[in-house]
């Protein structure tokens, strides 16, 4: 090891202390002074905004890069199949795993999605407060549980829910809603965007507000609304979901594909580009060295960029923390699906810390450790951009430069693994999803929890996390698809908001992990252990 080796790794190790500093800070700020840590936000999007900015250059310049190193393009069908055989093993590992806990710790037995109350008679009292008579009460004991995430409706008749309000406030047998909204006939409601006002669409298409038209009744429910972030998204379904990814492959347009920072086309276009230019004789060539400098000079702005990393990385915390109120009002949300936070966490950590390691130094030969530390800064990054494409720029530079990878190897398998493999979001998507039939199975017998759901499950959330895209919370959307699949309420997924910004974080992180063991072992089966970028850096 020479002088310069040292010096760079003694700098690297620096960074590595002050971006866990940060980490610590942040959390500490923003949990602790929730509207100062707010404030401090905008750092974290000018830092963000600066990894995002290279994700694109980065994709295409390195995959040209490495396509063109080679040797014989007709390589890449060897390296494409082994990275999704790769992908998809340890992917179906990581939903086994989650799928083992969460039936081990069953944490959503116990916990309501809501109640029923049919026969209780009840008043409403200025319009918006409803009151149950008699000797009927709510039955949570912490009656807060349910302000803002759950509704009061009133039953008609047949005990089907009338008019729906959001809970704004609630004692032992009064609820106050923020407004109503009236069911329409064909079950569905307009439930509210801002927050503030529930409006009911009139039917020529003007939003009127809505009281019920009755001041007393009987038979009232609390329940799950369907959370706004997916109401529109019930369509969606496994058969669709896939298509979209199949079909976005192709680009119509290159530069929209770039404009919307989506990957997977940008991999096809750079792969048929780099192809055909190995095989144009000398004109080829040039476009190729150009694309080694750019490649280069990319990776430069990537180093230059990471002294920031601190800064940026506390700015993300301390404001996403800010936003949730710090800890004084995040703590008893966690608090209340702690159960489901534990299990998917314990799964997020027996795969990263024992099944991706053991993959690691089983098929490529590397030491699981020294990899992990050559990662450290990426995987970081991972826990507080909760984006795998945004921190793909960390990845390539952790896995290159850190651990030795060819960029042959890492611009194939990393950028593909930042849109499709997702090990973390797989487990998660398969926790949640059993977690909510344990939860609605109390109430209602047709909830299925055999095996043969089960498994239904762990296909539907293996391939709903090929769907997400590498951005914050793209798996609590892709699980509309699991949930439907599976036969289960979408409404279930109103419970875990709340603390799916955290959980992401976590998800996010093996997510990366998982891409960087694929390079690592992708690299290995490719060349044999410690093969280095030596070859990859001249030009064909
Ligand atoms: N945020 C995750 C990622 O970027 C995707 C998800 O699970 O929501 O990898």
């Amino acid at each position: 090891m020479n002088a310069n080796d040292n010096a760079q790794q003694s700098g690297s190790f620096g960074l590595l202390i002050a971006i866990l500093i940060a980490i610590i800070a942040g959390v500490a700020v923003g949990g602790l002074a929730p509207e100062f840590g707010h404030k401090l936000d905008f750092l974290g999007e000018i830092f963000l905004n600066a990894l995002k900015m290279i994700v694109v250059p980065l994709v295409m310049f390195s995959m040209l890069v490495g396509i063109t190193s080679l040797g014989d393009v007709r390589k890449i069908g060897g390296i494409g199949g082994r990275t999704i055989v790769f992908y998809m093993v340890t992917t179906g590992l990581s939903v086994l795993v989650g799928l083992i806990l969460v039936n081990i710790f069953r944490p959503g037995v116990g916990m309501t999605p809501g109640e029923m109350h049919a026969t209780a008679e009840y008043r409403i009292e200025g319009s918006y407060t409803v009151r149950l008579i008699g000797s009927h009460q709510w039955e949570r004991e912490n009656l807060n549980e349910y302000v803002k995430k759950y509704t009061v409706a009133l039953l008609d008749d047949e005990g089907e829910p009338s008019y729906v309000g959001e809970i704004a406030k609630i004692d032992s047998t009064t609820a106050t809603v923020k407004s109503w909204s009236k069911v329409g006939d064909d079950g569905s409601y307009i439930a509210t965007m801002d927050g503030k006002n529930l409006h009911y669409q009139s039917e020529d298409g003007t939003l009127v507000e809505v009281m019920p038209e009755f001041s007393s009744g009987k038979g009232v429910a609390i329940a799950l609304p369907i959370a706004a972030k997916v109401v529109d998204k019930q369509d969606r379904d496994i058969v669709s979901t896939l298509k979209d990814v199949v079909l976005g492959m192709i680009p119509v347009n290159i530069f929209k594909a770039m404009v919307e920072m989506d990957v997977l086309p940008l991999i096809v276009f750079s792969l048929l580009l780099g192809a055909v230019l190995t095989i144009l004789g000398d004109v080829g060539k040039i476009v190729i060295q150009f694309a080694h400098g750019m490649n280069e000079a990319i990776m430069k702005m990537v180093h230059w960029l990471m002294y920031f990393a601190p800064i940026g990385i506390m700015g993300l915390l301390a404001g996403r923390i800010g936003k949730e109120g710090g800890f004084v009002q995040f703590l008893p949300e966690l608090k209340m699906v702690g159960m489901y936070f534990i299990t998917v966490l314990i799964g997020l950590i027996i795969h990263g810390f024992i099944t991706l390691p053991l993959i690691l130094m089983a098929f490529g030969r590397r030491n699981p450790w020294k990899y992990f530390l050559g990662m450290a800064k990426a995987l970081m990054n991972a826990f507080s951009t909760a984006s795998s494409s945004a921190t793909l720029p960390l990845t390539m530079e952790g896995v290159e430069e850190e651990n030795k990878i060819s960029t042959r190897t890492s611009s194939f398998v990393l950028p593909l693994g930042a849109t499709i493999n997702m090990d973390g979001t797989a487990l998660y998507e398969a926790v949640a999803a059993v977690f909510i039939a344990q939860m609605y199975a109390a109430a209602d017998p047709s909830i299925d929890l055999g095996l043969a759901n089960q498994v239904v499950i762990a296909l539907t959330a293996t391939l709903a996390a090929i769907g997400a895209a590498g951005i914050p919370e793209a798996g609590l959307v892709t699980m509309v698809i699991v949930l439907k699949a599976a036969g289960l309420p979408i409404e279930g997924i109103t419970l875990i908001l709340t603390v799916d910004w955290l959980l992401d974080r976590f998800r996010t992180t093996v997510n990366v992990w998982g891409d960087s063991v694929g390079a690592g072992v992708i690299e290995t089966l490719e060349n044999g252990a410690g093969s280095s970028d030596e070859e990859a850096a001249a030009p064909a």
